[in-house]
């Protein structure tokens, strides 16, 4: 009885460039021997960084080496942290990343992914692509719509439609490999495996047995084909050992083995693509409206208006949120710019509806019985709005 066989790491290489077109590099790459991972960011400003930052977090934060299970875990929550903060902060509004991530683990090699950036297995001098990618393209080729070459050219090549951050869930590929003696594993973002052929890059690897020329070769070959993207590539030199690990790993798996299928999707890949990109525009607009209060006239009247004034994503354009009973044209005659089509916060927009209603009064209601010291302003008690302030209860008798 034979010691079961363990995979290490035993060299990492990284390399990474902003390219030639683009003005900071979103991409973001992890190379310790036990998890190599690269998040590829998207967003305005510096968002997309800061989400392939978190992705790259989670799994820093394991260590490794993990099981596909722990790796999809990692991820999922991941997806949840960013799209938390991405609904937190309006200058990461709508950000996503990519994240690809292999560990060596019992003999195997656990690959886990959401978009497109790229695993592969470089074994015998051949290269094997080990993730496949969730992109329009991907999917037309796996249709057998269009070609690989077809692909390779295609105006969407880089829409993706699957995003760590477009939704509050994320459905993360996870597959797995029996790892051999001498292995190199290799993950990219799109700035290599959109701009360098497959040939291109086995062809690198056989001449290139130094894993950090290696690494470093294939960025240079993707800003010679142009470089309009952030490139980044890891490398991890696998050896096998004998060692002291549950499980052993003795047969061979030939191709992929998807771990968990998870809920397929019936939609067309350019309705997939269109939900992403219209998730994450959704995403940006539910915050805008969930933040955006107005007070305006209404049938005569005056109310607090939540919302903007917009219908994207099924979101209601507007809705009354706040009903005061005051007659709006008797504000409009003394006030006209407070009733406007501003949005303000729902504090301020509280406060304003409140003051209005005490000054303006509103049906039978006294304005104000006792007013303190010429204050006729109430406490701001911004939530849950006084949908009817009764006077009498801040008055004392
Ligand atoms: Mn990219």
């Amino acid at each position: 009885m034979s010691l079961p066989t363990v995979l290490k790491v035993v060299e990492v290489a990284t390399a990474t460039d902003i390219g030639l077109v683009r003005d900071h590099n979103e991409d973001r790459a992890l190379a310790n021997p036990g998890l190599l991972a690269v998040a590829d960011g998207m967003g305005g400003a510096q968002a997309g960084e800061v989400a392939a930052q978190i992705a790259i977090d989670h799994l820093d934060r394991l260590g490794g080496p993990e099981t596909g299970a722990s790796l999809v875990s990692a991820i999922e929550q991941a997806n949840e942290a960013i799209v938390e903060q991405s609904s937190a902060d309006p200058d990461k509004s709508g950000m996503g990343t990519t994240i690809t991530a292999i560990s060596p683990q019992d003999g195997h090699l656990r690959v886990a992914h959401v978009g497109d950036s790229r695993a592969y297995l470089w074994r015998d001098a051949e290269l094997r692509q080990l993730t496949s990618d969730h992109s329009v393209v991907a999917e037309l080729v796996r249709q057998g719509k269009i070609t690989e070459e077809e692909a390779e050219s295609h105006p969407h090549r880089n829409v993706i439609t699957r995003a760590l951050g477009a939704d509050a869930r994320v459905s993360v590929d996870s597959a797995d490999q029996v790892g051999k003696d001498g292995d190199v594993v290799l993950i990219c973002s799109d700035g290599l495996s959109a701009q360098v052929s497959d040939d291109a890059i086995a062809a690198v690897m056989a001449a290139e047995s130094d894993l950090q020329k290696a690494a470093r070769v294939l960025v240079e070959q993707a800003n010679a084909a142009g470089g309009i993207d952030n490139v980044t590539v890891v490398l991890g030199r696998i050896e096998t050992a004998e060692g002291e690990s549950a499980t052993t790993a003795t047969a061979e798996i030939p191709a992929i083995v998807e771990e968990k299928p998870k809920r397929r999707t019936r939609l067309s890949p350019v309705a997939l693509s269109v939900a992403v990109l219209l998730a994450l525009a959704i995403g940006g607009t539910a915050w805008l409206w969930s933040r955006a209060f107005t007070v305006q006239e209404q049938d005569g009247l005056v109310v607090v208006k939540r919302g903007i004034p917009l219908s994207v994503g099924g979101l209601p354009p507007q809705v009354t949120w706040q009903e005061t009973g005051v007659d709006a044209a008797a504000v409009d005659a003394v006030e006209p710019a407070s009733l406007s089509d501003s949005a303000r916060g729902r504090g301020e927009a509280v406060l304003l509806a409140t003051r209005l209603t005490w000054q303006y009064g509103f049906g039978e209601a006294p304005i104000i019985p006792t007013p303190p010291p010429a204050e006729p302003e109430p406490a701001a008690t911004p939530d849950p709005p006084p949908a009817t302030p009764n006077p009498a209860a801040a008055s004392t008798p």
